[in-house]
């Protein structure tokens, strides 16, 4: 894949939601445009709960175990078997609500691997973790779980400052750009020139053509505005636009 949109319900939503989103969205009807999709990372429960048409349907989180004695845990397998097409892998509110680590995100990235479930890294700084100036380091120490990848795997990344998720401030368009020139350089050197990178925090339809039109960000991870339909096609079509695509 090269360009992804994708939407994250995060825990929200429920099967007449998603009924009336997918009845809503327009680009599910859309011809596939080739090494580009759009799709939406629902709660589990909805995953298998409506026709996605040609959009993707996405886990938002999934077990660092194998199937077996692990109470609650929803296995990489599991996700398979309910036709999930991509994986969100340590995103901000698990890192820093659950406590989520490196290692862990090393051992759910394999786990979307081995079952042939897309995986997306999220990456990203808090506002203090800037401030201090630290912001490639952070990034970096994250990137490590990505060690789980061979250069010919496909994957993304998402970069999802921490300060801009939920909180409707997107990072300037500056601050996306000198991050994902960052990502690039640092996946390039690793041999995974090939990755998409995405940008997530607060994109709306205001920001999206902005956002969009910087070289490194090829795809974007809407939280609140993809629990609407308009709103969400509106964002998909201001970045297929502003690619040319
Ligand atoms: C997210 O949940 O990944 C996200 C980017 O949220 P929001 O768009 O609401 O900031």
């Amino acid at each position: 894949m090269k360009c992804l949109v994708l939407g994250n319900w995060k825990s929200n939503g429920d099967a007449a939601a998603l009924k009336t989103f997918l009845a809503d969205f327009a680009p599910v009807k859309r011809a596939l445009i080739d090494g580009y999709r759009t799709g939406l990372a629902v709660p589990y429960h909805l995953i298998a709960a409506g026709d996605f048409g040609s959009a993707w349907v996405g886990a938002q989180n999934v077990s660092a175990f194998q199937p077996g004695a692990f109470t609650g845990e929803i296995s990489a397998q599991m996700l398979t078997d309910m036709g999930t097409n991509f994986g969100l892998v340590g995103h901000s509110e698990r890192r820093h609500l659950m406590g989520e680590s490196v290692a862990q995100t090393r051992d759910k990235l394999a786990n979307l691997k081995e079952n042939q479930v897309y995986p997306i890294l999220c990456v990203g700084e808090t506002l203090d973790e800037r401030k201090q100036g630290r912001l490639h380091e952070i990034l970096l120490e994250q990137l490590a779980a990505l060690d789980v990848f061979g250069t010919a795997d496909a994957f993304a990344v998402a970069y999802e400052p921490v300060w801009a998720i939920g909180t409707g401030v997107a990072a300037t368009a500056a601050d996306v750009a000198e991050a994902h020139r960052f990502l690039r350089t640092t996946l390039q050197e690793r041999g995974y020139g090939h990755v998409p990178l995405m940008y997530g925090g607060s994109v709306k339809p205001a920001n999206a053509a902005e956002l969009a039109a910087i070289d490194d960000v090829h795809g974007f991870l809407v939280g609140g505005a993809s629990l609407d339909a308009a709103t969400f096609a509106d964002i998909d079509r201001l970045f297929l636009e502003a690619k040319g695509l």
